[in-house]
């Protein structure tokens, strides 16, 4: 029998694991699922997503990046709507008592797309699951009563029971409850936008998708806030003609996945995405993949329907990208949050976080006003008078003068009040500004994610052996310095231009194990992008041999041009024929 080759999925947590990108968490107690630590190889390389991703976002942009606690109180989550939204559906294995996500079994097992499960109930679950004749997958048992999950981790704060505490699920509410600070740093102008990346958790019910799921993950919300009136996009200027690939609701709907190639100007003339800011930060995070290796076709938008969408959402599109075991996996998603969360704060709270935009030219409005008559009322309503007179103040005269039109009086609380008490006037007003809440897109990635897909599609085969092609400027290590045999004073030579780069702010590596052979070998299956070979000549000239990951050939040139050289070939200004002289093809 043929044996099938192992999916990428396998292969490369199975190389993370044994050169120490990534590995389950906890594993002298066996592992615990949902959880990773990246070794060196792995930090270094979400760091450089992590860079890269503050590169394209937040430098250009100007956008705040903040830290904030993981924990918050419970009356924030309560306020965001998490507390009552933030659950999944979740069975028990009647047999084994393993208990699994409802929606992803029936995706699983009975072949039913991710949108058509997402818009059933607990009793529509448990029927299709009974439809399906959906099983155990693990001892073949069948299933009780489907039921919620609130996914949130929850603890206390401090000592006492009763002062709740919740894990942070996104970072993003630790930007929402400070946004009057951050206004305020935004020197009261919109649009601003506020970074947070960090960790968060999410008590996932039976995550087995390595990095894809995991119960505490590196997310990145950038919460971008503008006046819905004036959104002011100066961010299309530079990618309006940036081309999206769009899979919209009324495909989906038509249970079709037809994708729609267009540009963003053309996205947004056409009404497919409601918020030129969310346009223009999905061009961004397409830029950004491909950066990170990944090119366009193999990636798209897909709009959620309603039922889809998180309940904060006006449009959602999630970004994704195509990989081997899975198909299409969402690597960020793009939220119009309007101005839900602020909202809901404000009530929570009850601090006015409304900003106050001033008018170029202040506008003159007429407005009523109501004025009590105090020689009318005291006589009417004695100690009650004063009272009266200041809830008066808080009516709406317009209708009060309906009331007057239409029933010839009004009740105030209990009391009947007649036009005679009052007078009604018509006064001009200056408007100077409008006082509003501002509404905000939200693009929101998760790190872990991309340190997956940009190791997925820098996995290459070369000759049988392994290459890790990352981008030049992701790649863990920029370069391996070896010398070609370890005697004859060459590991001396080679660990000056060792120290070299490192002073020179590289990320170098040194090498003087077994033949030099292996050595590039190994070199490859991390992703070094260059090596550099001191060997006999080296000593007389102080020339030495840069080599290319990718091609394996290799360039000539002297130790003392390498830092400039390689500053710009990491900085993508040079190629690597550029580095010197050819001296193997
Ligand atoms: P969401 O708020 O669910 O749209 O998540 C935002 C981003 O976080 C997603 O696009 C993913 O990249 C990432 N993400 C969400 N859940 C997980 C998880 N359990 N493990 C790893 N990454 C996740």
């Amino acid at each position: 029998m043929e044996r099938q080759a192992p999916d990428k999925f396998t292969v490369i947590n199975e190389l993370a694991r044994r050169r120490g990108f990534f590995w389950q968490s906890y594993e002298i107690y066996g592992g615990v699922g949902g959880f990773v630590t990246y070794g060196f190889l792995g930090a270094k390389l979400k760091q450089n997503i992590e860079n890269k991703l503050r590169e394209i976002f937040v430098k250009k942009l100007g956008i705040m990046e903040i830290e904030a606690p993981i924990i918050a109180p419970g009356k924030v989550f309560e306020a965001s709507g998490h507390v009552d939204h933030f659950k999944e559906p979740m069975v028990e294995c009647l047999n084994c008592k393993r208990r699994f996500r409802a929606d992803h079994l029936l995706e699983e097992t009975a072949k039913l797309s991710a949108s058509d499960v997402e818009k059933l109930n607990l009793e529509e679950l448990k029927e299709a699951i009974k439809e399906h004749n959906v099983r155990c997958p693990e001892c073949g048992g069948t299933f009780g009563e489907p039921k919620h999950f609130l996914t949130m981790f929850k603890t206390t704060i401090g000592p006492y029971s009763e002062a709740v505490g919740y894990g942070r699920p996104e970072a993003a509410q630790g930007i929402f409850v400070e946004f009057r600070r951050l206004y305020e740093m935004a020197r009261e102008k919109l649009p601003f936008g506020v970074m947070q990346m960090g960790h968060a958790l999410r008590n996932e019910i039976s995550p087995r998708q390595g990095l894809i799921r995991l119960r505490e993950f590196t997310i990145v919300d950038i919460e971008f806030f503008f006046d819905p009136e004036d959104p002011n996009c100066y961010l299309l200027e530079d990618v309006g003609d940036e081309t999206l690939r769009l899979v919209l609701a009324e495909s989906k709907l038509r249970g079709s996945e037809e994708i729609v190639e267009i540009t963003v100007k053309e996205a947004l003339e056409k009404g497919y995405i409601k918020v030129a800011w969310q346009a223009a930060f999905m061009a961004l995070a397409k830029r950004l993949l491909m950066e990170l290796g990944v090119p366009a076709e193999n990636q798209r938008f897909i709009e959620k329907l309603p039922w889809e969408r998180a309940h904060y959402s006006l449009q959602s599109f999630d970004q994704e990208v195509y990989v081997d075991r899975w198909g299409w996996i969402e690597v960020s998603g793009h939220a119009y949050r309007t101005d839900y969360d602020l909202k809901q704060h404000m009530q929570f709270s009850g601090v006015d976080i409304r900003v106050f935009k001033e008018y170029e030219k202040p506008i003159v409005k007429e407005k009523k006003v109501i004025k009590p008559l105090m020689a009318k009322l005291g006589p009417a309503f004695k100690q009650e008078t004063q009272k009266i007179a200041e809830m008066l103040s808080e009516v709406d005269p317009e209708e009060v003068e309906a009331l007057f039109k239409a029933k010839g009086y009004f009740m105030l609380g209990k009391h009947k009040i007649s036009p005679e008490h009052v007078e009604i006037t018509t006064c001009k007003m200056e408007e100077r500004g409008r006082r509003f809440i501002p509404h905000v897109v939200e693009p929101s990635f998760g790190s872990d994610r991309l340190v997956y897909v940009t190791l997925e599609y820098a996995y290459r085969v070369k000759e049988g052996r392994v290459v890790l092609s990352f981008p030049r400027d992701i790649a863990p290590i920029q370069v391996g310095v070896y010398p070609l045999v370890s005697k004859d004073g060459l590991p001396e030579k080679a660990l000056q231009v060792y120290k070299m780069l490192i002073d020179e702010g590289f990320t170098a590596e040194y090498d003087e194990a077994g033949s030099i052979g292996r050595r590039y070998a190994r070199a490859d299956e991390v992703g070094i992008p260059l090596g550099v070979t001191i060997d006999y000549d080296t000593l007389k000239d102080d020339t030495v041999t840069i080599r290319d990951r990718d091609t394996w050939k290799q360039v000539r040139n002297s130790i003392n041009v390498l830092p400039e050289l390689l500053h710009k070939y990491f900085r993508k200004k040079v190629e690597f024929k550029d580095l010197g002289t050819l001296v193997k093809e």
